[in-house]
């Protein structure tokens, strides 16, 4: 028995300091305030196991040594549960311990340890006898205890039990999980008290519960320092794992699957054996991927559930020791369908049109440049709108508005081809690229129909456009290639018959100088850039009876321009009327002039143009210069086209009544040109007839023009018309024209368009060398 003991004694003493290395070197950091005190207890078990080994082997003969031994022995219990009950103060943690008198404590000890280390001499708390013989040539010595020694007991009991409260204490705190930590501390403390007890009671020979306090230190070492951790650890990983909405497959180093969840199970939808399932899992994925760690973020699965996409994310992930040596391996399983759907969404809203799904303005320029950049054939690119949009949002209200819109889209969506893309860019506009081939005048005028269809109604008729751009340069902006097709819808406004037009390089340039003239329009006739030209009418006899007002623009930038190139332009834009009042008005100045000069007779015919009309009150404008300058009506004459009266006959004969009432002449202007005939003459009540004389320079049909010009000659006079030909060119026109009688004349052959002061100068000078030819009669 004793040898076995020693031995024992030796092995644990040996076990307590191996125990201390691996401490020192398995150092986890945020253990570290308790591991030096987990320490300083295994040294202090070490002491007194050390010092009882010691007390046993001391031969019988020498009883000093054995004393100093035993005092040694219990000095080392005294230290020993002072370190225990250091141990569960910074262990458990608890307040009131915090408090503790550690000074007092210190010094209890102290005392103790020194009173103890004067009875080898004093024997003043025990006696030692010998009992009998021990093993190995030792003796047993009987301990003959005296009261100072009890006081020595109370003090290491009563630490004791502090130690034990603190950790009950604890334990009815802390949950569930945490238990295990104190109450395996808590038991073995126990165990060693109540042993140290028993061997107290029964006297045992040898004082068992040394082996106990050996124990207890490795017990809290392993406990607190490597066990506890990691059941903890392991726990808390677990409730992590299982309650996380990652799904795991965790595998030991050979593949063995070691750890699994439900949301595994669930997101890879396995029935059965889960284990089973996962290693099969790894085996497939090597097969398919290799041995390596997937990248970051993991590998995107699209799996169809209950016909619904499901986005999982996987990563396979190693892990490796410190030498590079596999430890195990785990899957996770990332379930990302609501990011996924939520990204897809928050995308799908970023690039798309809400209402009608065709793409925005910035991803159908992406998207643009894609195809074309990838283009093996023509593509065209169209942009439509519908007439008068805002108006069917205004009179129907946005509900039948939108409505139509979505309908326009379907259409639209019905055209298109994989390689072409849609968009509204807002309201009403909206642009294909199309390839060419796709594009069919008939094709979309169906699906236009079906639009119309949609309309508001029969009272409202839906008219819409498209603008055909065929894209020549693939680089070209896509916004310039979008203005292109939008540029070709211009060129169709107005126009009911037309809906589909095509971008025309020439007739854009027209457009664009159309648009120079309209921007300058306003800066022009507020700085009087107008002027008035005059084209000298001729009588019979050769004589000046007046001229027409043609308008000339002195340009700032482009020197004397034509009317040809701004008024059509000025008509579009409905602005032709400011142009036309102020040329009356520079006439009826003039003619005020000519008045005050003695000219009375000189008239001036000023151009009406049809749109005017629509603007002003032509009759009140022609009296208001009537009311500021002083002229004589007969010498205004006024000259309208034939197609001006007939936009809305009705109404403009009225005003030609009127005019008449003022005192007016009017003319019929451009006569031959347009769709005149010959019956509409007699309805419209005017007094000169102007002829054009684009009908003598038609080569071909020069004998039936001559007869018909005949025959409007004599009609006008039939109705007491005067007649004027303008355009007159050559001296065969001037006779073929006074032969058919022709009153007036007016053409190049006699004058161009000249300056007012030039006309004056004119006018004078023929009257001076007549007064001269008079004087030399
Ligand atoms: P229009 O009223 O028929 O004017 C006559 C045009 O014929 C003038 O051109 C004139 O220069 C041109 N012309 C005169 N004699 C001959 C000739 O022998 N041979 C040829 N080839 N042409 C001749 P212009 O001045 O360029 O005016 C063109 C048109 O512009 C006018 O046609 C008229 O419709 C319009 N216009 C000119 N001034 C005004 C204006 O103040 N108001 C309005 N509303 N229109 C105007
Ligand atoms: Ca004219
Ligand atoms: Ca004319």
């Amino acid at each position: 028995m004793f040898r076995w003991l020693i031995l024992l004694l030796i092995a644990l003493t040996i076990a307590m300091i191996v125990c201390v290395r691996i401490l020192d070197r398995n150092l986890v950091k945020n253990l570290a305030k308790n591991r030096k005190t987990v320490v300083h207890l295994i040294w202090n078990a070490v002491f007194t196991v050390v010092c009882y080994t010691v007390f046993l082997l001391i031969p019988p003969w020498y009883e000093r040594a054995a004393a100093f031994a035993s005092s040694f022995y219990y000095i080392a219990t005294d230290w020993l549960v002072v370190h225990l009950v250091l141990f569960c103060v910074s262990y458990t943690r608890r307040e009131y311990a915090a408090r503790l008198p550690r000074r007092l404590i210190g010094m209890l000890a102290g005392a103790d340890s020194a009173s103890l280390l004067i009875n080898p001499f004093t024997h003043h708390m025990y006696r030692l006898n010998l009992s009998g013989p021990g093993g190995w040539g030792t003796s047993c010595w009987k301990i003959q205890v005296k009261l100072p020694h009890v006081a020595h007991r109370v003090f290491v009991y009563a630490l004791a039990a502090y130690s034990l409260f603190l950790l009950f204490s604890r334990m009815l705190q802390v949950p569930d999980i945490y238990k295990r930590k104190y109450g395996s501390i808590l038991l073995h403390t126990l165990m060693v008290l109540v042993i140290n007890l028993i061997c107290l009671a029964l006297h045992t020979r040898y004082d068992y519960s040394v082996i106990l306090y050996a124990s207890l230190a490795m017990v809290i070492s392993y406990l607190v320092m490597y066990a506890t951790p990691r059941i903890l650890l392991e726990r808390i990983v677990g409730t992590v794992v299982e309650d996380s909405f990652i799904g795991l497959f965790a595998y030991d180093k050979d593949g063995h699957c070691v750890e699994t969840n439900q949301i595994a199970r669930e997101l890879l939808a396995v029935e059965g054996d889960i284990q089973a399932a996962a290693e099969a899992y790894l085996a497939r994925w090597k097969e398919e991927h290799g041995d390596e760690d997937s990248p970051a973020g993991g590998e995107e699965q699209v799996l169809e559930r209950d016909g619904k996409k499901l986005y999982l994310y996987i990563t396979y992930q190693k892990f490796l020791d410190a030498k590079g040596r596999l430890q195990g391996s785990c899957f996770r399983f990332e379930d990302r369908t609501q990011m996924v759907e939520k990204f897809q969404e928050e995308q799908y809203k970023a690039s798309h049109d809400l209402l009608t799904g065709l793409l925005n303005r910035s991803a159908f320029e992406q998207r643009v440049r894609q195809i074309l950049s990838e283009a093996t054939e023509p593509y065209c690119m169209l942009s439509t709108n519908i007439k008068d949009f805002k108006l069917i949002n205004e009179l129907y209200g946005a509900e039948v508005g939108d409505r139509l819109l979505i309908a326009q889209a379907q259409e639209i969506q019905k055209v298109a081809v994989e390689e072409s893309v849609s968009a509204r860019l807002y309201a009403d506009r909206f642009c294909s690229l199309i390839p060419r081939r796709c594009f069919q005048e008939d094709h979309i005028t169906e699906h236009m129909a079906v639009v119309v269809e949609q309309g508001p109604g029969k009272a409202f008729r839906l008219h819409y456009y498209i603008g055909v751009y065929d894209i020549v340069d693939v680089d070209e902006p896509v916004w310039t290639m979008y203005d292109k097709a939008s540029m070709a819808i211009e060129t169709i406004r107005g126009d009911y018959e037309k809906f589909i037009s095509y971008y025309r390089e020439e007739v854009m340039q027209h457009m664009m100088e159309e648009k120079e003239v309209l921007g300058d329009f306003d800066k022009a006739l507020a700085e009087r850039q107008f002027q008035m030209y005059l084209q000298p009418q001729i009588d019979r006899n050769g004589d000046t009876v007046g001229a027409e007002a043609l308008v000339r623009w002195a340009h700032p930038g482009k020197g004397m321009v034509n009317p040809a190139l701004f008024i059509p332009a000025l008509e579009r834009a409905g602005l032709i009327y400011r142009l036309d009042l102020y040329m009356w008005e520079n006439a009826a100045e003039r003619l005020q002039e000519w008045k005050r000069q003695g000219w009375e007779d000189l008239s001036i015919a000023v151009n009406i143009s049809a749109k005017d009309f629509f603007y002003i009150d032509v009759c009140q404008s022609f009296r208001r210069l009537m009311d500021k300058y002083d002229f004589c009506p007969k010498n205004l004459k006024l000259e309208i086209t034939e197609s001006a009266l007939m936009e809305n006959m009705r109404e403009n004969m009225k005003t030609l009544d009127g005019l008449h009432e003022l005192g007016f002449d009017i003319e019929l202007d451009d006569f031959g040109t347009g769709y005149s005939s010959l019956g509409m003459l007699k309805d419209v009540h005017a007094d000169i007839l102007k002829l054009d004389m684009v009908f003598l320079r038609d080569t071909q049909n020069a004998d039936r023009n001559k007869v018909i010009l005949k025959n409007i000659i004599a009609m006008a006079d039939d109705l007491g018309m005067a007649v004027i030909s303008e355009g007159v060119e050559t001296q065969a026109q001037v006779d073929f024209l006074r032969q058919m009688g022709c009153d007036m004349f007016q053409g190049f052959y006699f004058a161009k368009p000249m300056s007012v002061e030039e006309f004056e100068k004119n006018l004078r000078q023929r009257a001076l060398t007549r007064r001269e030819n008079c004087v030399s009669l």
